[in-house]
């Protein structure tokens, strides 16, 4: 049914509609970790158990089980058919459906189409052009900057020619000259005339998380003017929906993105194997692009250049981001201006520390917090000393420490001496707590064998699906460890739409697939969030051999059942049988 509107167009629909934003006007959702949480709308519950995520576009009630796209939950919600709520969403958002006899969308949907094949063949062209002698210029900016010949090959980078020639290849590859225009890698004057828009350039080819060529960016190679030029927007191209970088970042494994100002300092990151860093396309952040980086990563790491209009944007970057609830941190460069040129003396070791250094900044915590409350009213004043008493808790430095108490005491006039001890208080109830913590996880332990190996066998099926979709590094060893056999009948149907997308080389995208699935619900259950997992590697090692143990018990308690062995064989099974069931009671429940 899903399929009665094109993919792109419920993507885009997807895309357009937030769920977070759109779920809240019914439930109060609160940020718990990556998803946020709130009381069940489908069921009646004291305690929150209903999901909401922001990066998969999905919801899931671990109460009552109901969960998938947005689609299902205005269709829940409201009791709407799909095409009804898609039609709600739509109109939602100013999208125009398409119309069973009107080819409208069809067209754009093609044009992009031929867009994306001008740009690839562009693409291709540039990069050819690169290596011949014609390239010389810009292989010699290309080295001068220490790049590799992989480097190269990963970004696409390519050199555009002077005069025309793109235009005449294009032609003579059967683009008529209208196409052409429209993809923008040519422009077209007042008087008509068609003229190639990149001349005597490095190219860097901006490439969308689903792997098209949506646009370029060129720099120059002497000193004309502008230093970089972008592809006009397009009907494939629209600058504030995307961001350089975001189609290999969106695959590292780290937790979060590094934002930095220009192409070339992502370039040079991923060089360095820096690969979670994106830039914006030549203008300031925007609250989409925000909104974007929101699905991919929980955390940004702001990496701008240090001067006063790198610490400018820097401000309003925390603004927006913040605004998407993602934690953001700054890093902080001393004695360089980017991070290209801090690599360049440094050494990219000193770098990554920057980036774990980097935090989020106290002052826009304190500056946030002080919104909350009326300090002429006593008891606001007190809370708000008191939250920022454990913002405090928090810096490593006692001289910032210092400074910050300073400050919040002279604008509430509570003593310095008050805020610090309050600080110390805070200090002393954190140990307790990790101290608690790690009592109840010694403590608990118990459940029934068999019970206790389904459990696990579930938990591992869940676990792994939702790795095999999150992590592209995991996805060959999956590949070869396990088959759809291993999967029990629900989960099977997800496990093989994964394993497909994966095969061909795609990347899943978790609102598409649940959309699909014919139980949203579970589809929404393994994939609502991406479960935080340091080591997917390690984590889907562990469930594969849970799984295919499972498996194997399964098999010989079957053989058991049909009387299937010989009396020596038996002997054998059971006790294997035993020992693995045994197994399940003392490694406990993870
Ligand atoms: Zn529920």
């Amino acid at each position: 049914m899903a399929l009665y509107f094109s993919e792109d167009f419920l993507q885009e629909l997807m895309d357009r509609n937030d769920i977070v934003e759109y779920i809240s006007h019914s439930v109060h959702l609160k940020k718990a970790g990556s998803t946020y949480k709130g009381l069940c709308p489908f069921h009646k519950e004291k305690t929150p158990s209903f999901s909401v995520s922001a990066d998969k576009q999905l919801f899931y009630c671990f109460g009552c089980g109901k969960g998938g796209t947005l689609i299902n939950y205005v269709m829940q919600m409201d009791n709407l058919d799909f095409v009804e709520a898609v039609k709600l969403l739509a109109d939602r958002c100013g999208m125009e459906l398409p119309e069973e006899n009107s080819n409208s969308n069809d067209a754009n949907t093609k044009l992009r189409q031929t867009i994306y094949k001008i740009n690839s063949v562009s693409g291709r062209f540039f990069y050819d052009k690169l290596a011949e002698p014609c390239g010389a210029n810009a292989m010699e900016y290309v080295s001068k900057r220490a790049l590799s010949k992989q480097t190269v090959n990963r970004f696409g980078l390519g050199y555009a020619p002077d005069g025309n020639v793109l235009l005449k290849y294009l032609r003579e590859q059967g683009f008529t000259d209208d196409e052409i225009v429209a993809s923008g890698v040519v422009g077209r004057s007042e008087n008509g005339d068609i003229y190639d828009r990149f001349r005597n350039r490095l190219m860097f080819p901006i490439i969308d998380v689903r792997k098209n060529i949506i646009g370029f960016g060129g720099r120059v190679l002497d000193d004309s003017k502008p230093k970089y030029l972008n592809s006009p927007e397009t009907v494939a191209f629209n600058k504030s929906y995307n961001l350089f970088g975001l189609n290999i970042a969106k695959n590292s494994t780290e937790d979060y993105l590094v934002l930095v100002e220009g192409y070339m300092d992502v370039i040079q990151l991923h060089q360095h194997g820096v690969n979670t860093v994106v830039a914006t396309l030549g203008t300031a952040l925007t609250p989409e692009q925000a909104r974007i980086i929101k699905r991919c990563k929980p955390q940004v790491v702001i990496s701008y250049d240090s001067d006063e209009a790198g610490q400018k944007a820097t401000q309003r970057a925390i603004e927006l981001l913040d605004a998407e609830g993602l934690k953001v941190k700054v890093l902080t460069m001393v004695g360089s201006k980017d991070p290209d040129e801090y690599i360049k003396a440094n050494g990219v070791g000193a770098y990554i520390k920057l980036i774990e250094e980097s935090q989020e900044q106290i002052e826009y915590k304190l500056r946030k917090l002080r919104k909350n409350y009326d300090i002429t009213n006593i008891q606001q004043k007190a809370d708000y000393v008191n939250s920022a008493a454990k913002e405090f808790v928090n810096i490593k430095s006692p001289v910032e420490c210092e400074l910050y108490v300073k400050k919040v005491s002279a604008e509430t006039g509570v003593s310095e001496q008050s805020i610090f001890s309050e600080i110390t208080r805070l200090k002393k109830i954190n140990e307790k707590d990790e101290e608690f913590k790690a009592f109840r996880k010694a403590q608990v332990q118990t459940t029934k064998p068999a019970d206790m190996q389904k459990r696990r066998y579930d938990h591992a099926q869940k676990l792994i699906i939702n790795i095999f979709s999150n992590h592209k590094s995991v996805s060959n060893y999956i590949l070869s460890t396990l088959n759809e056999e291993d999967f029990d009948d629900q989960m099977r149907e997800l496990f093989v739409v994964v394993k497909s997308i994966r095969e061909s080389g795609g990347e899943p995208d978790a609102g598409l697939i649940v959309s699909k699935m014919s139980d949203t619900a579970l589809a929404a259950e393994i994939l609502h969030d991406d479960k935080n997992i340091d080591d997917p590697v390690l984590a889907a090692k562990q469930s594969a051999e849970i799984i295919l143990n499972y498996k194997k018990a399964e098999r010989i308690k079957a053989a058991l059942a049909n009387d299937e062995l010989t009396s020596t064989d038996k002997l054998g099974k059971i006790s294997e049988e035993i020992s693995y069931e045994r197994k399940g009671v003392e490694d406990g429940d993870n």
